[in-house]
């Protein structure tokens, strides 16, 4: 029985960090701009923390620069409105990260601004969330014209279902959108020539639900809890029952994990040559 091919995001997260870190030097040896992304951090979450420098160590491995600001888990509102504010306008700064207020849409590199929203459902240039962008990639590496192809979702969340239906719908694929009220879910999903997950279920998805041949991406990121070790992570899809029928497949972890940072940098020298009004240096197959 021949088994899927696994797309491997790790080396395509790398060859994308490759092109950022050049197309950075030549932003900085050619226009003397040196792309900056600011996180803003509240509270003392370690998980958040961790989060945090490890996208400061990111943006240093690419010539990226980075501000991380910390405020006081009690802090209120206004005082984050004010730093976003005061971030809008530093002119080193292309990027910002924060959970809520969102920043000034030019600079909201996560893509979750209504303004940015609107842009990827209109099928219009604007800042895409990262995830989401890196599974098109992923996508694109194993299928060079997706006009046509009969695309599922599973999720409809904001950050990962939504916009990577909107994505593929810009790509032309014919997208249906499975959620926890669908009803046979693995009917719709069997039809799937791709078949997006993203519900946080560990390997809910079986074998019998792809289609043979089909490309199978796996976003979830579980924790299942194993007798006394480390707890695993698992993704959203039964990795080996489902390797044996589809056509290629992403790992948990090192499919789509590693392309979400990866997009990140991408947005921050895209917003960092957008709202200078320089050409995009990273520019996607359409
Ligand atoms: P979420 O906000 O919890 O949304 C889950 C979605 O799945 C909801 O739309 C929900 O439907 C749907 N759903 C839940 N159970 C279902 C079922 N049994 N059948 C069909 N649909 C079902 O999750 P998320 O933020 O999108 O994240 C999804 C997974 O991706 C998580 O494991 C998360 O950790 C992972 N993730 C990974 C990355 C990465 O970089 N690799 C990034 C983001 C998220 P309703 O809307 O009807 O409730």
């Amino acid at each position: 029985m021949t088994e899927a091919t696994v797309i491997d995001g790790k080396a395509i997260a790398a060859g994308l960090r490759g092109r950022v870190t050049e197309a950075a030097a030549i932003l900085r040896e050619r226009h003397r701009i040196t792309a900056g992304l600011a996180a803003i951090l509240v509270g003392d979450d370690s998980a958040s923390q961790l989060y945090v420098r490890n996208k400061s160590r990111a943006c240093a491995e690419v010539g990226i620069a980075s501000f991380e600001h910390r405020l006081p888990g009690d802090c209120g509102v206004s005082t984050i409105v004010e730093l976003v504010a005061r971030l809008d306008g530093d002119d080193r700064v292309d990027g910002i990260l924060v959970q809520l207020p969102l920043p000034h849409a030019a600079k909201d590199v996560d893509g979750f601004h209504p303004m940015n929203v609107g842009h990827l459902w209109r099928g219009e240039p604007g800042l895409v969330p990262c995830t989401p962008q890196g599974i098109l990639l992923l996508l694109r590496s194993v299928h060079a014209d997706l006009s046509g192809v009969e695309a599922v979702v599973l999720g409809r969340s904001q950050i990962v279902g939504r916009p990577i239906a909107a994505l593929l719908l810009a790509a032309d694929c014919t997208v249906t959108v499975v959620h926890s009220k669908t009803r046979d879910a693995a009917a719709i999903c069997r039809r799937a020539d791709i078949l997006v997950a993203a519900i946080g279920r560990p390997a809910a998805v079986m074998a019998d639900w792809i289609k043979p041949g089909a490309t199978v991406i796996d976003v979830g990121i579980n924790r299942v809890p194993v007798a006394d070790r480390p707890p695993r992570l698992v993704g959203d899809v039964d990795f080996d029952g489902a390797r044996r029928v589809a056509g290629a497949i992403t790992q948990v972890p090192g499919g789509v994990g590693p392309m979400t940072i990866a997009c990140l940098l991408r947005n921050t020298l895209l917003a960092a040559c957008r709202r200078r009004g320089l050409p995009d240096p990273l520019p996607l197959q359409a």
